[in-house]
């Protein structure tokens, strides 16, 4: 529909380029350009095009602020120790966008458009994507509903844009593992539900949770699914994987409930040419605390765009806490993290294909 559009830029007059590629505290510090097109029923995408980051005007009935009719995305611009910059399996992201559209109905964007979109903008705030090592520029795709009608029923207007952040490396080698709390009483999504969709309303659905784990200690929450309470579906809004005798990853089967994960697809495709064996199963956290204390298992992990891999060192469930592999950080774990940490900043051939190059 609109392929092969040309995108306006307006670029921002501000000069003063010393704050610029220094990250700040996760998505505190912005870019200074913005992507944005508007959706109207009637005439389809227009007024695509690059401008100064600023606010959004928004009628105060916009369905986003009602009814939460709203997706994203999430995914990083890397910069290559020769200066390069290049993206990560961006059309995946483009395509999940497109799926979490369909979920809340929506209307698609073309994903070529978007991924050009990414690419054009993060051409022109190239100088804010970060080179200190394992920095990035996050990139936050996201549509809203913005029809003022306080009548329950799908928006006609949208707008969709991306704002862009840098961040600093989230898995330093200092990097403690982390502690998980099983939540016991509270879910995250449910089959047929939207937890495969990435919207709001998961998010702020998982926050209460999150916070009084924070304030006892716990640095994530472990979700298990919303029918029989009984299986592991993910860790925080990260993906999860467990190790099983230092040579097999198995990760709960997609379910209906879990997000499909770029960074888990990545483990799936990548770890059986690092001498891995991979299974996607149900997995019930009764069997998997059993598999941990007996040593079975020897590493768990969350994956994600943020971390890449984070390793977990403990899982507390009905007040009891299990230690994996003595609260360190694994070799799987590490592995796992340096392979698609050096396809991302092209240390490494790609064989798949995963990198778009910005020029
Ligand atoms: C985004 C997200 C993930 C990880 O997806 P990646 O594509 O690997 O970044 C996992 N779980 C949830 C709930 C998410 O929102």
């Amino acid at each position: 529909m609109n392929q092969a559009q040309s995108i306006p830029i307006h670029r921002s007059n501000d000069n003063s380029i010393g704050h610029r590629g220094k990250a700040g505290a996760f998505g505190t510090t912005f870019g200074d350009h913005m992507f944005s097109q508007d959706f109207d029923g009637d005439q389809g995408w227009s007024e695509a095009g690059i401008h100064p980051l600023n606010g959004i005007r928004l009628h105060p009935a916009a369905s986003v602020l009602h009814y939460g009719q709203e997706i994203f995305e999430g995914l990083k611009a890397y910069r290559r120790a020769d200066g390069e910059v290049c993206l990560f399996r961006a059309i995946e992201n483009c395509r999940r966008f497109n799926r979490s559209a369909a979920r809340m109905a929506m209307p698609e964007v073309d994903e070529n458009f978007h991924l050009q979109a990414l690419c054009e903008l993060v051409a022109l705030d190239k100088d804010w994507v970060p080179s200190e090592p394992g920095s990035s520029l996050y990139l936050r795709p996201a549509m809203i509903a913005t029809s003022p009608r306080l009548g329950l029923a799908a928006s006609t207007q949208y707008k969709h844009f991306i704002i862009s952040s840098p961040v600093a490396a989230y898995f330093g080698d200092g990097h403690s593992p982390l502690s998980v709390l099983v939540s016991d009483h509270h879910r995250r999504a449910v089959k047929g539900g939207v937890g495969e969709a990435k919207t709001g309303g998961n998010y702020a659905a998982s926050l209460q949770v999150s916070e009084a784990a924070s304030r006892n200690g716990f640095d994530q929450v472990l979700w298990l699914d919303a029918i029989e309470g009984k299986y592991i579906e993910e860790v925080g809004a990260m993906n999860i994987c467990f190790v099983y005798d230092n040579e097999k990853i198995v990760t709960p089967a997609l379910s209906g409930s879990i997000l499909e994960g770029i960074t888990r697809d990545s483990i799936l495709k990548l770890a059986p040419h690092l001498g891995l064996y991979i299974e996607e199963s149900r997995l019930a956290i009764t069997e998997v605390l059993d598999d941990i204390d007996s040593g079975r298992i020897t590493e768990v992990f969350g994956c994600g765009t943020a971390a890449v891999v984070s390793p977990v060192g403990t899982l507390t469930y009905k007040g009891e806490a299990h230690t994996v592999n003595n609260n360190m950080p694994g070799r799987v774990t590490r592995l796992i993290h340096r392979e698609i940490t050096n396809i991302q900043y092209g240390e490494v051939d790609d064989p798949y294909g995963w990198i778009t190059l910005v020029k």
